[in-house]
């Protein structure tokens, strides 16, 4: 594990998702829906909300910097006097944002309420910390104070073009690492030694940070969430390899394939044949028009026909972008209908305690018909010979 995503700032590429036309078009997105939320404000603060809005990966620190999105208004950075310079040379540079800064000795939230003085609904990013969103609303407290919750996840599960490039991007270079991860399963090594060795080819592949390296031998393979142990790899073990990483673009790979060494048992070549049919089956279900659950459901048939619908232990997806976990949920009980730009992932699997486990997951994106995969990586168990 490295660095944490947020480097405040990291320059502006053309190329990249931080592009100034793209955010420049979010940045009117989010008014417009705010607007159509009935607030007069978003205050967004750093994280991941506010590098998809002006692509400024500010660090989340103690000194008030935030982002007023403001219908009818221009957006507005406020931020630390100190930190001028660091708002500059990010994206908000090249936008032209107005910054507003404040003194060592101010109280910030006085600059926030100056800035929205009409304001009688705003809606602050869902993962503000609660310190700053207690003390601006003691601020401002004629405003009804809520979340922006929704308004800001439905913008983001919609990619564009060049997030679906940047997703694309992260599919294929951690797919790379999946090419090279055969080699390296090898009995007598720990999941750990593969662990670290699979790290190192992460960030070799063109991330910029490793998110997480699941090595899971034999019945580890039953913890869907395992990472690496001491456990030594032995002739016969079923290998869940689920690893990903953050790209310098800011988005995220996250890919699992499962590896054999030397031939598994037959009960388990059985039920590996039904997940491949299963992760089959909800990859060519998913399209727009049809909800997250049903492809769920469409995965989770083929495993329940197989017996293994009670092995099934976790939702089939989740949406990615940003981060490694965020909306759409593909999961029983969410009915939303697919739209073209929604990426997640497919990754149904089987976990049976103390035998093994095994998923295959591939990240999707919705086209207009059907979904593209960022990861194409054989999806047959590949068994490393010995
Ligand atoms: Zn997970
Ligand atoms: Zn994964
Ligand atoms: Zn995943």
């Amino acid at each position: 594990m490295s660095n944490s995503p947020l480097v405040a700032g990291s320059q502006p590429d053309p190329s990249s998702p931080s592009d100034v036309d793209e955010l420049r078009a979010r940045l009117a997105r989010a008014s417009a829906a705010a607007d159509a939320a009935g607030l007069d404000a978003l205050v967004v603060t750093p994280g991941h909300d506010l590098t998809y809005l002006c692509g400024y990966r500010a660090l989340p620190l103690e000194r008030l910097t935030a982002l007023l999105v403001r219908p009818g208004s221009d957006p507005l950075m406020i931020v630390p006097e100190l930190e001028r310079p660091a708002a500059e040379a990010s994206p908000v540079g090249g936008l032209r944002l107005e910054i507003r800064t404040w003194q060592e000795t101010e109280d910030p939230c006085r600059l926030v309420a100056a800035s929205v003085p009409t304001a009688s609904r705003i809606a602050v990013d869902d993962r503000m910390w609660a310190r700053t969103a207690f003390a601006l609303r003691d601020a401002i407290p004629q405003a009804e104070w809520v979340t922006a919750g929704d308004v800001i996840a439905d913008l983001r599960m919609r990619k564009t073009a060049v997030e679906v490039l940047a997703l694309q991007a992260a599919g294929a270079a951690i797919d790379a690492v999946h090419a090279q991860v055969a080699g390296l399963l090898r009995p007598g090594r720990t999941e750990r030694e593969v662990g670290g060795d699979i790290a190192d080819l992460i960030l070799a592949s063109g991330h910029s940070q490793v998110d997480f390296v699941i090595v899971a031998g034999g019945e580890n393979g039953a913890s869907p969430h395992h990472e690496v142990s001491d456990r030594v790899l032995q002739v016969g073990d079923p290998v869940v390899v689920d690893i990903g990483g953050t790209m310098p673009s800011g988005y995220c790979s996250d890919s699992t394939r499962t590896y054999s060494i030397g031939e598994p048992s037959p009960a388990f070549l059985t039920a590996y044949a039904a997940l491949q049919d299963a992760q089959a089956a909800a990859v060519a279900h998913a399209r727009p028009g049809v909800t997250c659950e049903s492809v769920d459901a469409a995965a989770r048939n083929v495993l329940t026909e197989a017996g293994l619908g009670e092995a099934f232990v976790h939702r089939t997806g989740h949406g990615i972008g940003l981060e490694t976990h965020e909306e759409p949920y593909i999961v029983s009980g969410n009915t939303r209908v697919l739209e073209p730009g929604m990426a997640f992932s497919i990754e149904p699997g089987f976990y049976l305690q103390g035998q093994f486990g095994a998923r295959i997951e591939d990240i999707v994106v919705c086209a207009e018909d059907g979904v593209v995969n960022c990861n194409n990586r054989p999806r047959g168990l590949a068994i490393v010979e010995v």
